[in-house]
């Protein structure tokens, strides 16, 4: 049994961390019960009865299938107030459009839900509030009229359930398109292309349960205690278990180095350290780490030489790959030494278990099917899959977009992933369905905005997202919408891009929120538990609808006459169907209430040493390391995250870093370089021909690296510079960067880096 305090494990003998960077949680819970003081019973059942619509752990109310002790984070907490707040005052969309158009994105939120279904004109001063018979009559007219191949679906992931999805992704083909995308497409889509290509499914291969005493857990471009900040309590349990944690990133994390878990008293006073080891790999450069090891690990003979013969293909090719890429390059393009590589190959080697995940750092590059694939290797190389304690985890930052995807709001894919370009899959959807499935390939989300720029989309119908936030040079992003004739936006409140002015028709749709649809919805969390999350009845919000009627009603007055082919009665009819047409989700059908779940394929994959590759078998690849050539004075931009969920940002200062959101993260040595001081502005100068104003923050960050706060530096991201197998955009680009005074001298700069 785990001893109640181990003070070997304390973070400091300070205790509550006084004066360390750290996030105030009392403070947060405290201004959460103020924002949802209006309905206080309705945001405690939503905590109390529902799953989270935050990232994706997922819980049942406030507990989960991890751990015994309570489940709950402030991004959850920051949610909440969207789920219980009033309606906004309507009218300003009618007569105050350039008011509204003054404010940023967390200022239009403020203002309250979406209630009514409004008009917007070409030429129009303001919106027009209409019925829903207007509204709707208006989108099937001009779908009616529209070439399907011209008709594009977009869909967020704010809370969205499995339901919205699949209805979703049935319209769309229903209405002969299978441009249909969801939010996975800016983040984790390098995974699932990987994963499929490697060992079969997309999706993690373990549980959560199984971090907590694996001998080695591994995080890889990854900042879990900011985007999933009950991990840390996982990873707390997992310290206690003796699990060592190891971290691969360009920036020493401080909240994966120590963290305050509040719900643990040990922990909440003294902290944890939860670092063991940390590799400070360049950006871009981890398949040349990750190949060095396994060089190191392949000359040392350290590797599962039975697994391998038994299970995989391609180790031979993979072993001859390495042996010609000599040291020196693996050292340059990794940004790390031979000794750091073996110092990791040891620790792979004492590792009996182990365990590695992965998020953004390792997928949104041009690379990123490529950088999965190297941590795959890893993993297969031990035969660390398919038993306890030992995976690969893809860990999802949204509710909704391992679901999303897996139920077919992909354009590549039918529900349960069945191809696209398979007529087979075609023929039997069609045939299950009783209309014909499209056949041509569809477009992923990024694409779809490009192709609006080139005046190849005539309806565009969003639910939630902003791709003014989201995507690459927002300006570039704002003249693709401006060109779509019909855009739809379908949502709980109003944002920027509902804004831009339309080429003809903008309608804005009411949406309810995942908690207030009629007998409840699912998600599917990262561990492949798909929960039920119930309906939890508040006040009603206007003329609000359910996301799935809205999209079926749409489909129905487009082709009346195949009405029934298309309309579901109730939610249950859904998950009825889900279960019938993809049998991965086998049980979906029987979940009905609060903590129902159900995790297909187990608590781990692949336990039978059956690979769901066409031949069975574990794929390794040889791979070639890529180099990011940084010329002199130059430096690789990375994007970062704050407090936040996804783009919407809860505070101007990270709470972790305590970095202020315009900073650009530095290292000592470049600010020394650069003549820069802690706080003193610069201009950052991108290879796109754009710049933007930053404030110096000097901190543990690999030299030649630097980082800003997504969404506001996508202005120097590149458009249309994307992962040719996945279609993730690369969030990374090189910059200048230049004082904004004048120099105050070489000395200046390292005193203030020390
Ligand atoms: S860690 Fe994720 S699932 Fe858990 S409460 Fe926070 S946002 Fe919700």
């Amino acid at each position: 049994m785990a001893k109640l305090i181990t003070p070997s494990l304390w973070a400091d003998w300070k205790p509550f961390g006084l004066g360390e960077k750290k996030p105030h949680h009392f403070w947060e819970i405290f201004k959460t019960v103020w924002q949802n003081k209006r309905h206080p019973l309705y945001a405690w059942r939503i905590l109390s009865r529902g799953c989270c619509d935050g990232c994706s752990l997922g819980t049942m109310g406030m507990k989960d299938w991890t751990m015994s002790g309570i489940h709950l984070c402030t991004i959850r907490l920051n949610l909440l107030k969207l789920n219980t707040m009033a309606a906004m005052p309507w009218q300003r969309l009618e007569n105050d459009l350039a008011g509204l158009k003054q404010l940023s994105s967390a200022q239009l939120r403020e203002l309250g839900r979406l209630p009514y279904p409004m008009v917007r004109r070409r030429g129009d001063a303001g919106f027009r509030r209409v019925s829903w018979d207007e509204a709707l009559d208006l989108i099937a007219n001009k779908i009616r009229v529209t070439n399907p191949q011209r008709i594009a679906f977009y869909l967020t992931s704010r809370g969205l359930t499995n339901e919205v999805y699949y209805v979703a992704q049935k319209v769309a083909r229903f209405l002969g398109t299978n441009h249909v995308d969801n939010a996975a497409r800016v983040c984790h889509s390098p995974s699932s292309v990987g994963l499929k290509q490697t060992v079969g499914v997309g999706a993690s291969s373990v549980s959560y349960k199984d971090w907590i005493g694996t001998d080695l857990l591994v995080l890889v471009g990854s900042d879990i205690a900011n985007n999933q900040p009950v991990t840390t309590k996982y990873l707390y349990y997992a310290k206690k278990a003796g699990t060592k944690i190891v971290v691969i990133n360009p920036y020493k994390e401080p909240g994966l180095t120590r963290y305050w878990v509040p719900s643990v008293p040990e922990s909440a006073v003294m902290g944890t350290r939860l670092m063991d080891d940390f590799f400070q790999v360049s950006t871009g450069g981890d398949i040349a780490f990750l190949n060095g090891t396994l060089k190191y690990l392949i000359e040392q003979g350290w590797f599962n030489q039975e697994f391998i013969e038994k299970h995989t293909v391609g180790w031979e090719e993979l072993k001859a790959e390495l042996a010609s890429q000599d040291w020196e390059m693996l050292e340059r393009f990794s940004g790390l030494t031979r000794d750091d590589m073996r110092r990791f190959a040891e620790l792979i080697h004492n590792a009996r278990t182990g365990i590695l995940v992965w998020s953004m750092g390792i997928t949104q590059h041009t690379f990123g099917v490529q950088n999965v694939k190297a941590v795959v290797n890893i993993a297969i190389s031990q035969g660390w899959l398919g038993k306890e304690h030992c995976g690969v985890v893809p860990i999802r930052g949204h509710s909704g977009v391992q679901g999303g995807a897996e139920v077919g709001a992909v354009p590549d894919a039918l529900p349960g992933g069945a191809a696209v370009n398979n007529p087979d899959n075609v023929e039997r959807f069609s045939k299950l369905w009783g209309f014909d499935v499209p056949e041509a390939p569809g477009m992923r989300a990024v694409s779809m905005i490009d192709a609006a720029y080139d005046g190849d989309v005539d309806v565009f119908y969003c639910s939630g997202g902003n791709f003014l936030e989201v995507l690459p040079e927002p300006d570039y992003v704002r003249e693709a919408l401006e060109k779509i004739p019909l855009r739809v936006h379908q949502d709980i409140y109003v944002t920027t891009q509902m804004l831009v002015d339309p080429a003809e028709t903008v309608v804005l749709l009411p949406a309810q929120t995942r908690y207030e649809q009629p007998g409840g919805g699912t998600e599917t969390n990262t561990e492949r538990r798909i929960i039920f999350t119930p309906h939890i009845p508040g006040p009603q919000v206007g003329e609000a609808r359910c996301e799935w009627e809205i999209f079926q009603e749409v489909a129905a007055r487009v082709y009346p006459d195949k009405r029934d082919k298309i309309t579901f009665p109730n939610a249950q009819a859904i998950r009825n169907e889900i279960a019938q047409v993809m049998p991965l989700y086998a049980g979906i059908e029987t979940l009905r209430k609060k903590g129902d779940q159900v995790q297909y394929g187990g608590r781990y994959l692949y336990k039978d040493g059956q690979f769901k590759t066409p031949d069975g078998k574990a794929h390794f690849f040889a791979l070639k390391p890529p180099e990011v050539v940084l010329p002199a004075g130059q430096f690789i931009l990375s994007t970062r995250r704050g407090k936040q969920f996804n783009s919407l940002i809860y505070s101007k200062k990270d709470t972790m870093s305590g970095a202020p959101r315009d900073s650009l993260l530095i290292s000592a040595e470049d600010a020394a370089a650069l003549h820069v001081r802690e706080g003193e502005r610069v201009r950052v100068k991108s290879d796109n021909g754009q710049s933007m104003e930053c404030r110096i923050h000097i901190d543990k960050i690999k030299p030649r690296n630097v980082q800003a706060f997504w969404p506001e530096c996508n202005v120097l991201i590149r458009r249309r510079v994307c992962d040719v197998a996945a279609g993730v955009p690369d969030y990374n680009a090189i910059v200048e960067i230049e004082p904004l005074r004048a120099a105050v001298g070489a000395g200046a700069g390292a005193a203030a880096a020390d």
